[in-house]
């Protein structure tokens, strides 16, 4: 039952890459009480790594904000409409069972929404991203939930989503939960979100992160004050990057090819960053949704 459970997100995250999955800063600040983080904080993106670390890694989190028991909190969208910090403490049953459908999420779009299709990154430039991610127990109706992402934060992000999804799998304890868009002044499309994760029960033994993820997409640049993109050609050396990414990841996918590497997988290095995932799921589950072993890394 468990395994199915997984089954389901993983196939909404990796075949649909998470596309349709898935906090605020009001002048510099982030509006949550015990946030003590700001953009100006953050050094600007240098092309390599999709995140840096905030606080040492550990989360925000008050002890009145961290429970045990089961609660989900939206922030009201601010003066300008964009969507603030959510906050959640899930467990195994926030997460859908196999009956539960996704509701249609095409009519929201949320500010900096400016779509564009481009060839070269292999298609959109934007995804609606949700802040509590459905497969949490997040709402995939409500304009509170909704930011305007880069497919490749949002990538970035599901990586977080999958291997949170693994811990609740694996235990019976809670997760605190709170992500977090960072818009720098009036901008419309936000910089990038902050991610914070602490596990209660083992006091953040299982899981425990603050992170930074920039929205940035390779290859493009975002004009954040209106969400309008431009190509320019540039992108990620993955090799460099590879090496920072999520130290402790299973496995690298494409998912474009549907080929799964391990790894350290030197010829995974050179998938494109639009195709390339970080996984934490079983080999059995990720074949189960389609995947196979890449020629290079069968045994
Ligand atoms: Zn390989």
């Amino acid at each position: 039952m468990r395994k199915k459970i997984i089954g389901i997100i993983l196939l909404v995250l990796i075949v649909f890459g998470g596309y349709k999955l898935f906090a605020n800063v009001s002048a510099n600040n982030v509006n949550s009480k015990s946030i003590q983080f700001s953009y100006d904080d953050i050094t600007e993106y240098k092309g390599d790594n999709p995140y840096v670390y905030v606080n040492d890694n550990k989360p925000y989190f008050t002890g009145s904000e961290i429970k045990n028991e089961r609660y989900l909190k939206y922030g009201p969208l601010d003066s300008l409409k964009r969507g603030t910090s959510a906050i959640a403490c899930i467990n195994y049953d926030s997460m859908p069972v196999e009956d539960d459908k996704k509701g249609d999420s095409d009519s929201i779009h949320p500010t900096g929404w400016n779509n564009a299709t481009y060839e070269e990154i292999g298609g959109a430039c934007q995804v609606r991203t949700q802040i509590i991610p459905w497969c949490f127990g997040g709402s995939d109706t409500d304009k509170k939930n909704y930011i305007t992402a880069s497919p490749y934060m949002t990538d970035n992000m599901n990586v977080y989503v999958v291997k949170i999804a693994r811990y609740l799998e694996e235990t019976s304890n809670h997760v605190m939960y709170r992500v977090t868009p960072v818009f720098n002044k009036e901008e419309l499309m936000c910089r990038g979100v902050l991610m914070e994760a602490y596990s209660v029960e083992d006091n953040g033994e299982g899981i425990c992160f603050n992170v930074f993820l920039y929205n940035v997409q390779p290859g493009l640049d975002y004009i954040y004050s209106t969400g309008e993109s431009k190509y320019t050609g540039r992108f990620i050396d993955v090799a460099v990057k590879a090496d920072d990414v999520s130290n402790d990841y299973d496995y690298i996918l494409n998912n474009r090819s549907m080929l799964i590497h391990k790894h350290d997988c030197e010829n995974a290095l050179r998938i494109g960053t639009k195709n390339k995932i970080y996984s934490y799921a079983d080999e059995s589950e990720l074949i189960q949704v389609g995947y196979r072993w890449a020629e290079c890394c069968k045994q």
